[in-house]
């Protein structure tokens, strides 16, 4: 990318994003990834260098930066270790930003607190029978005198058993028992009765943090843990959505970071590797994978920082962001699947970081919308229709 698009505020903030990874992130990455525990060290470091709860506005405490800011250190953290780049999506994207947008005063400055403080929001949507279609989801909230009442289940809940705080979807029905549309609920773990972590799926990647079930039983919260209401029908649902294009430019973000990681890898072994008396970045074969991997980097970092500029001032564009992820994702895993080939048997080899990242970089086609869901949005965009088989903008109950 042309540096000098971004601002002197903006360099150094991704100057020393890259320090933090090139430092202290790479050198626990492959420890994260085989104790697959959560990395709380990095935590205190992300705090340190302020990288969690840049967006938030400087009222809660945060320091109002923009997507474009938040991706260029999601970006850097990414490059040696997903997981933490990961942190810095949550803390930043997703969960936190839809209380930052949709939520009360209240509301605002206790998730902001939080958040600074070094917890990882989780947002609780998917359920065992709602995945794509997670307008299909059972869980529900029923209002009774002056509670609501949540039961379901939930499942592949990022950071379920370490985040505290939860932003949980259910289909909210009056006290009559009336459908009233998709509402946004808080909990807080161990202090929300109801709110139980029942299992830790086990990954093929992205192994620090933990994606968990969790069963709501009787969850008993004030009508002042619903940050979005369901507003009739599917409009709760629209505005997690529309706050979810944020969190989709920052997984976008995180396997942009795996590729950028693996390609200069690869770049720097081509070098080094010598077979048939010079090196391997001599064969015309080899030239024309790093060339290929180098393009789709670029394209995909075009796509990823534009989406992020287009949310100035709101949340990025359904359109941009669903095209940056499925561009960037399905492109990552072709980089890094190239890069760990520079490598011959080594790149197979546990002792590298290449078996990890092609591990990692696998879940961003499926993770917060399919590639063929997110094809489905931007066909809808493309056509003007609101198509019945996407996540986004279907209003029929
Ligand atoms: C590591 C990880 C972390 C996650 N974190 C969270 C989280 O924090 N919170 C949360 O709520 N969820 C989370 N998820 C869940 C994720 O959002 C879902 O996995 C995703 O939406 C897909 O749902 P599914 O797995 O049920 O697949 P399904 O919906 O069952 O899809 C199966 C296949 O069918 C395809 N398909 C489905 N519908 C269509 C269609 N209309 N057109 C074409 N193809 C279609 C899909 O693309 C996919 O290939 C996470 C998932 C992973 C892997």
């Amino acid at each position: 990318m042309n540096p000098s698009a971004l601002s002197p505020d903006q360099l150094n903030l991704q100057a020393r994003a890259r320090e933090l990874a090139a430092g202290p992130v790479a050198a626990r990455a492959a420890e994260v990834d085989r104790t697959e525990q959560y990395p709380w060290d990095n935590v205190e470091l992300l705090k340190d260098a302020k990288l969690v709860g840049m967006t938030i506005p400087t009222q809660y405490g945060g320091q109002g930066k923009n997507w474009l800011d938040a991706v260029l250190a999601i970006e850097a953290l990414s490059s040696a270790c997903a997981v933490t780049g990961r942190i810095a999506v949550e803390t930043n994207m997703g969960a936190i930003s839809a209380v930052m947008a949709y939520g009360s005063e209240e509301q605002k400055k206790m998730c902001a607190d939080m958040v600074l403080a070094g917890d990882k929001p989780a947002i609780c949507i998917t359920e065992p029978d709602a995945g794509s279609d997670a307008n299909g989801m059972t869980t529900r909230a029923d209002k009774k005198g002056n509670r609501y009442v949540l039961n379901g289940r939930k499942h592949w809940i990022t950071g379920g058993g370490v985040s505290r705080l939860h932003l949980i979807f259910a289909k909210v029905y009056d006290e009559k028992g009336t459908f009233e549309g998709i509402g946004g609920f808080l909990a807080i773990r161990d202090e929300t009765k109801g709110l139980k972590i029942t299992k830790r799926e086990p990954t093929m990647g992205l192994r620090g943090i933990p994606e968990a079930v969790i069963d709501l039983e009787d969850m008993d919260v004030p009508p002042s843990a619903l940050v979005i209401p369901p507003r009739g029908l599917k409009k709760g649902f629209a505005d997690l959505m529309t706050a979810y294009n944020s969190q989709r430019v920052g997984a976008a973000t995180v396997a942009l970071g795996i590729a950028e990681g693996a390609y200069q890898l690869a770049l720097d072994w081509s070098e080094k590797r010598h077979q048939f008396g010079r090196p391997i970045n001599e064969f015309q074969g080899l030239q024309w994978k790093l060339a290929d991997m180098s393009i789709k980097l670029s394209a995909a970092r075009a796509l990823v920082h534009n989406a992020a500029r287009s949310g100035e001032g709101g949340f990025p564009d359904m359109l941009m962001a669903a095209q940056a992820k499925v561009f960037t994702s399905e492109s990552a895993i072709q980089i890094v699947n190239d890069a760990l080939q520079f490598f011959g048997a080594r790149g197979y080899s546990r002792e590298l970081p290449l078996e990890r990242m092609a591990r990692d970089v696998r879940m961003f086609t499926i993770g917060g919308g399919t590639a063929e869901v997110l094809r489905n949005v931007v066909a809808g965009a493309l056509l003007k229709k609101k198509l019945p088989q996407t996540r986004d903008g279907w209003d029929k109950v």
